[in-house]
């Protein structure tokens, strides 16, 4: 089935900017000015679906299989709020300390670099 293309007037799902596109729909054409809109919108959800996964990863479900524990639901807002906040350039750097670890959540290069590390130390006295 073919769709006849229309001009629409397209609105940015991110900043609400509405400009005319060729579209099938009035979805369509929103779809593709919000994925073209250059507020940027779609590269910053791009980048928070993909730190929101790596959170999962290193503090979530996937924790354990890192070494590490689950963290528990309150500091996961924390950290997710916090990882917000970086994505978004409202602070640069956010750094926790867990029961067993450090959470450093940091803009480098344009990405987002979640880091958790524990110190080892072996001391001995005699
Ligand atoms: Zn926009």
């Amino acid at each position: 089935m073919a769709y006849e293309m229309e001009t629409y007037q397209g609105i940015c799902r991110y900043c609400g900017e509405i400009q005319p596109v060729m579209a099938v729909d009035q979805v369509d054409a929103d779809n593709k000015i919000s994925d073209t809109c250059a507020c940027g919108g779609a590269t910053t959800e791009k980048r928070r679906k993909a730190m929101n996964k790596n959170i999962e990863k290193i503090c979530g479900s996937g924790a354990v299989g890192c070494g590490f524990y689950e963290v528990e639901p309150y500091t996961r807002e924390i950290i997710n709020k916090a990882a917000e906040a970086v994505l978004l350039g409202h602070i640069s750097a956010a750094g926790l300390e867990l029961e067993d670890s450090t959470l450093s959540i940091k803009e480098t290069k344009g990405k987002t670099r979640i880091q958790r590390k524990r110190p080892i130390c072996a001391s001995a006295e005699s």
